[in-house]
């Protein structure tokens, strides 16, 4: 990849606020850089949203509410349809501008590109399939009937580590149930969702339905819109530190919340397990986008029979792939989104590495540029090193092993997440049984990646509330009406 193509891609994302369907800047005109995590430099600035613009994209949002609601949903669901042709179309450009801002590399970031698209997909089908239901009460005395209305004005706030596929996870139900929206993309990776959401408006979605807004000052921004009586809805993917700080906002005006927040998956692998596809699987689960993942395998379990040859083979594995700038050939492995992220890897190795954990591979960082940090294999590892309990976030697999099935559940839920379990076995009833007894909101069984547009995502405990995908992501953005008819 040229740098000529990586400035042609870049310079046609626009840097402005979309507010009720017009790019313009900031008030005052601050900007806020957008920096490339794999050399440091900047690729652009955006504008630098005020509480004023804050709230004129809220305003903008309210004003089409009632337009965009009675466009039939035939209309909505055919205009997704067309943004998913032209991001299918677009991919390499959406690609490039991903790993560009967030580093992953460029395989990785047209994967994403077409998880994100699907959620496009999936709800324009979903679009024309709302319906309500009619019943005669119990009594016989009178005639019960649900209609399903758009919940209204949405605030969307996302994170940097999958900057399409998040955004598109909640405009695309959005846009299916009729509710109109202000996006707010990390301050870190925001020219993802600015490209979108031009694409969006020259599919022809309506001005005002859609207004994109980048910020610096976040929490002084943010706030108000969640404690404005016209919005109705806040729908946030992200830490669980900030999602908690949102949920107490969300209180005062008892907000319509969906959350989805942190993770710390468990994988499991039973001694009767396939190892050809449970290594496989753990690569997938730890390695995808460098870990950066809330479903990120995060604590490796192993039966004691088969723990050592587990992590010799993964260890095997990791330590093959190849670190480098995401727009690179050959590259396996990006770097971490800054310096801050890399740091944190690195004192959660070096603190399970002090209480007795062993280093198969990696461990360390590489000397130069960027946020990089060697994919590792840590075996050992005690119950109370902090990367039991914590999001690591970076390209580390902590294995410990166990002896029994109870044991295995026991450790897998003794965790204040409930995100994402993986499990290994070729034994049905161990399968069904080990999947009731985890307290996670998605199980993936004999295979390392749960994500699909067709199926309800979500966590329970701290990994939030709500589903994202499948026949249950448009309802976040429905209200059910009773209407009670007295014969
Ligand atoms: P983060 O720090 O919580 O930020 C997420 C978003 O919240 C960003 O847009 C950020 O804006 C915004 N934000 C931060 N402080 C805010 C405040 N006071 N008020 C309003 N908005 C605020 O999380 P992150 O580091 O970007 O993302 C990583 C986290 O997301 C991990 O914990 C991961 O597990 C989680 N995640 C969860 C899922 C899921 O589906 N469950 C998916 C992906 C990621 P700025 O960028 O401007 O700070």
């Amino acid at each position: 990849m040229t740098a000529t193509r990586e400035r042609t891609v870049l310079e046609a994302v626009p840097t402005g606020l979309l507010i009720g369907g017009r790019w313009r800047d900031a008030t005052g005109g601050a900007t806020l850089a957008v920096d490339d995590p794999a050399t440091g430099e900047t690729l652009a600035r955006v504008a630098d949203a005020t509480v004023a613009d804050g709230r004129a994209a809220l305003d903008a949002a309210v004003a089409a509410q009632a337009d965009w609601a009675a466009v039939p949903p035939r209309d909505r669901g055919e205009l997704l349809r067309a943004a998913y042709e032209k991001l299918t179309a677009r991919a390499d450009d959406f690609a490039m501008i991903m790993t560009l801002e967030m580093g992953k590399p460029l395989a990785e970031s047209r994967g994403e590109v077409a998880y994100g698209a699907e959620f496009f997909r999936w709800f324009s089908e979903e679009a024309v399939r709302v319906g309500g239901r009619y019943s005669t009460s119990p009594n016989g005395a009178t005639r019960l009937l649900t209609m399903k209305q758009p919940v209204g004005p949405t605030l969307m706030i996302t994170p940097w580590n999958f900057p399409l596929a998040m955004g598109t996870r909640k405009i695309g139900p959005a846009i299916a149930a009729g509710c109109t929206m202000v996006m707010k993309p990390a301050s870190a990776t925001p020219l993802t969702m600015l490209a979108l959401a031009e694409l969006l408006r020259e599919c022809g979605l309506p001005d005002g339905v859609l207004n994109a807004i980048t910020t610096s000052s976040t929490g002084q921004v943010i706030e108000p819109l969640i404690r404005d009586p016209r919005l109705r809805k806040l729908t946030f993917t992200g830490s669980t530190e900030v999602g908690r700080t949102l949920l107490e906002q969300a209180s005062q005006q008892v907000l319509r919340v969906s959350m989805e927040l942190g993770g710390n998956a468990p994988f499991l692998v039973f001694g009767d397990a396939d190892l050809d596809k449970a290594v496989d699987g753990a690569v997938t689960a730890k390695m995808r986008n460098m870990g950066e993942a809330c479903t990120a395998a995060n604590r490796f379990y192993v039966h004691e029979s088969v723990a050592e040859e587990f992590s010799r083979r993964l260890a095997e594995r990791l330590g093959a792939l190849r670190l480098g700038r995401g727009t690179d050939d050959g590259v396996d492995v990006g770097p971490l989104v800054d310096a801050k992220s890399r740091d944190k890897v690195s004192a959660l190795v070096d603190d399970a590495v002090a209480k007795g954990a062993k280093v198969l591979v990696g461990g360390s960082s590489p000397e130069g540029a960027g946020w990089f940090y060697r994919p590792t294999v840590l075996s050992q590892v005690p119950a109370d090193a902090r990367l039991a309990r914590e999001e690591i976030f970076g390209p580390v697999a902590p294995v410990s092993s166990f002896t029994s099935d109870e044991e295995a559940v026991r450790m897998a839920n003794d965790t204040e997440y409930g995100l994402v379990a993986y499990l290994f076995t070729r034994d049905l009833s161990r399968a069904l049984l080990v999947s009731e007894a985890l307290q996670f909101g998605m199980v993936g069984v004999n295979q390392g990646i749960v994500s699909n547009p067709a199926a309800p995502f979500g966590g329970v405990k701290a990994s939030g509330v709500g589903r994202e995908g499948g026949f249950e992501g448009i309802e976040e953005y429905l209200e059910t009406k009773y209407v009670g008819l007295a014969l």
